[in-house]
């Protein structure tokens, strides 16, 4: 008897090896994103969310038979247990919508009953005394530069107004940079409408209520190494955040990346690399790249301590840092409607190479260069050339808010991303037979990446010994001086 032979529908067969360029399965991606955006929820900074985030990819990593490891750190985090604004408008008191500034001070807790005053874009030209004693409504930010001039007139309490119609407040938080300059003033964000609507009825009266409560917890990064077969001591870290803005469930910023680096790990790892892989998740970024500053001030630590050992050689060893060739991160994705989007910090052929292959594949993506205000960032300050790969769009105005969700994301637009990824990274990196990417920083880059630069603790603590004690040398001179002079 002949055995029958199933029927393969020939175009179906083609179709699939036709389309599917890689093993990236947008599929399994969205279950991630599922997983992180929906199941576990908001992930912000020391919270239970973070911490069970941290546990799934953890298990995930060692599903693909990764050496993983936490790396944890403490961090400042927040909660904000009450926040309302009323306003009287004409006899009546009606409440707007508003999201509290973490990190912020607080009003008393039962509020206060206050003024408005409207300082337009928030420069110094609009500051006034009649600001002093009020709630201060601006529509964007105040300029670094004039926080310290606004905070003389002591404002009570500063409201900005989100400068785009299709904004929601968003849940955002002073970075540690910012926190010396805004002092303890209570701070919150308004729709932009309920903004025109306060200015054009020139509504002045208020009753404000913000509790910010600040505590000490801890984070982790979610660190899975996949050992390079060829060339284990060239490092390079495939990384995304993550960690949300509070009590937001980021789907796109940054579940969407997570996954994308969850489902690489998949399918690199089945692949084998000739490099060693470092697949992070990083903890914390949005309160200021706390995760991905971390990391890197532990590699300068490593990267003294290898260097003052026994033996070393400084020109033929390498050091943990001076093993990392690359960094490609990935932030804000799978968005259906979207436009993809690379910056890069080093030599100008990461960015070709990007361009190169978009035209193979026929996918649209920019590459410029950088710095993209995330944890590619803070590594490539310290000498590691960074890639990092963005989707952005029309979603922008719900990064950071509640409506940063999972009907925003699709396995589709995940795929697109991880199948380009996947086919860089196999070019450049995991298969290639020389390193294509020098590991240098041209010079006008450094600068622009100095922002995002850490120190070696031990160096910092040395420096500010030896700055104060200067400080107190050049005390001594003085009053020897005019003692002097007397
Ligand atoms: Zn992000």
């Amino acid at each position: 008897m002949a055995k029958t032979v199933k029927k393969v529908s020939k175009s179906k067969a083609s179709k699939t090896s036709s389309t599917k360029l890689g093993q990236f399965d947008g599929k399994k991606a969205m279950a991630h994103v599922e997983h992180l955006a929906v199941t576990i929820g908001p992930r912000f900074t020391g919270t239970a969310g973070e911490h069970k985030a941290a546990d799934y990819i953890a298990k995930t990593f060692k599903s693909f038979k990764l050496a993983t490891k936490l790396q944890k750190f403490t961090v400042d985090t927040f909660d904000s247990p009450k926040c309302s604004l009323k306003v009287l408008d004409g006899k009546k008191w009606r409440d707007i919508a508003i999201e509290p500034i973490g990190m912020s001070g607080s009003t008393p807790a039962k509020g206060f009953t206050g003024e408005f005053y409207y300082a337009e874009s928030g420069e110094a030209e609009y500051f006034s005394d009649e600001m002093t004693g009020k709630i201060v409504l601006v529509c964007g930010n105040i300029g670094e530069a004039n926080r310290y001039k606004f905070l003389a007139y002591k404002p009570k309490a500063l409201i900005i107004i989100e400068g785009g119609m299709g904004v929601r407040p968003l849940r955002m938080n002073i970075r540690d940079e910012a926190l010396k300059a805004y002092g303890k003033l209570p701070m919150g964000r308004i729709l932009h409408l309920d903004g025109v609507d306060i200015v054009n009825k020139n509504i002045t009266k208020a009753k404000l209520t913000i509790v910010n409560t600040r505590r000490k917890s801890h984070s982790s990064n979610v660190i899975g190494e996949l050992k390079g077969t060829d060339f284990p001591d060239e490092v390079v870290v495939i990384c995304g955040h993550y960690d949300t803005s509070r009590g937001v469930p980021g789907a796109l910023d940054n579940a969407a990346g997570t996954a994308l680096v969850m489902e690489l790990a998949r399918v690199l790892a089945l692949q084998g690399s000739k490099r060693t892989l470092r697949f992070i998740a990083f903890a914390a970024e949005e309160t200021g790249l706390v995760g991905s500053k971390h990391y890197a001030t532990e590699l300068l630590k490593a990267d003294k301590r290898q260097k003052a050992a026994k033996g070393f050689n400084d020109k033929a060893d390498k050091t943990e840092l001076t093993r990392h060739v690359l960094t490609y991160n990935i932030d804000v994705h799978g968005a259906i409607i979207g436009r993809h989007g690379f910056s890069f910090s080093g030599h100008e052929d990461i960015g070709a190479a990007v361009r190169l292959l978009a035209k193979e594949i026929g996918m649209v993506a920019s590459a410029s260069v950088g710095p993209m205000s995330s944890d590619g960032s803070p590594l490539a300050a310290i000498g590691i050339p960074a890639l990092q790969f963005a989707r952005g769009g029309g979603t922008g105005g719900y990064l950071h808010s509640p409506g940063d969700d999972i009907r925003l994301v699709s396995a589709g637009a995940l795929e697109k991303a991880g199948v380009f990824s996947e086919i860089l990274l196999r070019r450049y990196i995991t298969q290639a037979v020389a390193m294509p990417f020098p590991r240098e920083i041209p010079e006008d880059q450094k600068k622009k990446l100095a922002m995002y630069k850490v120190r070696d603790p031990a160096q910092a603590a040395k420096d500010k010994r030896a700055a104060a004690a200067k400080k107190a040398g050049k005390k001594v001179a003085k009053k020897a001086k005019r003692r002097s002079a007397k």
